[in-house]
């Protein structure tokens, strides 16, 4: 995680050849690359958010993580072992299925749009 990311290589074109699957190993470890740009890998990514919604994100991602608990989700349960995880594992969800995102967490989805600069919709 310093400089360089190592990937497995069949891991890396299994997400590129399963269209539809939520998993795609090379947006997850690069999107702990991009959370990491603050200096920690912690699920807040300050240098893509704008401060006024760091507040808003941990609160919603709070949110998310306790549903995936109680089984009342749709998102990978790893992305409930901590909010860095959960940052990595709903962003290859935002990446390889936007419309479903869009359509089972829409405030998820927003969210992840101005994270990542970008107008899925
Ligand atoms: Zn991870």
């Amino acid at each position: 995680m310093n400089r360089m990311m190592i990937l497995s290589k069949p891991a890396l074109h299994q997400g590129f050849e399963q269209q539809r699957s939520l998993h795609h190993v090379g947006i997850h470890e690069f999107v702990h690359l991009l959370d990491k740009a603050d200096g920690s890998t912690d699920g807040h990514p300050e240098a893509l958010l704008p401060p006024p919604l760091l507040s808003p994100w941990v609160k919603l991602m709070h949110r998310e993580i306790a549903a995936i608990k109680a089984g009342r989700s749709d998102i990978n349960v790893y992305g409930s072992t901590n909010e860095a995880e959960f940052f990595s594992v709903v962003s290859e969800y935002f990446f390889q299925q936007p419309e479903r995102l869009e359509k089972n967490h829409p405030a998820l989805f927003d969210m992840l749009e101005k994270i990542f600069r970008q107008d899925l919709a």
